[in-house]
């Protein structure tokens, strides 16, 4: 769990009653003990800004370009894109998801709301989205996969051990997303 800013607390929880051992990751040496990362909500300049300054933004991308599964909600969905259409000055991403994100997409008559979402690979009916500010995705290369769609943008993707989702299943004690991303660790080994 990359523990710089966000809503860290909220993810640990999700993913221990997903069935996942979570630890927070703040130093590179903490990376290189983990077999996934989660890479939470908040705001994803912030996060960027602070990974870099705790030498944590490199072996990111190492890990993740050696297959290392990461899931990212809302900010974190950010941080997995390999663009952002409209970055602020300074902020970079891990990458790792080709996709071009538009960060507050929504726009500020719709900055937070909450709708059913149909996730492919999550059974059980639809999750509640708790969409935050939130990004979509702009664009999605032939590589990623659209895991669920609002509005005509994806807003859940996926692409090989990466995992991104718009919304913050994290705030809603529904723990379906939190079990795939917990899933795919698993598999990865
Ligand atoms: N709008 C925020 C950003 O650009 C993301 C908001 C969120 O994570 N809820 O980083």
């Amino acid at each position: 769990m990359l523990a710089l800013q966000g809503d860290v607390r909220e993810h640990l929880t999700a993913l221990a009653a997903a069935g996942a051992q979570a630890v927070p990751v703040r130093r590179p040496e903490e990376l290189a003990a983990v077999r996934g990362l989660v890479i939470p909500g908040g705001e994803s300049t912030t996060i960027s800004k602070l990974a870099h300054a705790f030498g944590l933004l490199e072996p990111l991308r190492e890990r993740v370009r050696a297959g290392m599964p990461a899931y990212g909600s809302c900010a974190g969905m950010i941080m997995l894109a390999d663009k952002i259409l409209d970055p602020r000055s300074g902020q970079e991403t891990v990458g790792g998801i080709d996709m071009l994100v538009r960060r507050n997409a929504f726009g500020r008559q719709n900055e937070s709301f909450e709708a059913a979402v149909e996730v492919a690979g999550v059974a059980g009916g639809p999750v509640e989205g708790v969409f935050i500010r939130a990004p979509w995705v702009e664009s999605l290369g032939a590589a990623a996969e659209a895991l669920a769609e609002y509005d005509g943008h994806p807003v859940a993707v996926r692409q090989g051990n990466l995992l991104a989702t718009a919304f913050h299943p994290e705030l809603t004690g529904d723990h379906r997303v939190h079990a795939l991303f917990t899933e795919m660790v698993r598999a990865a080994g």
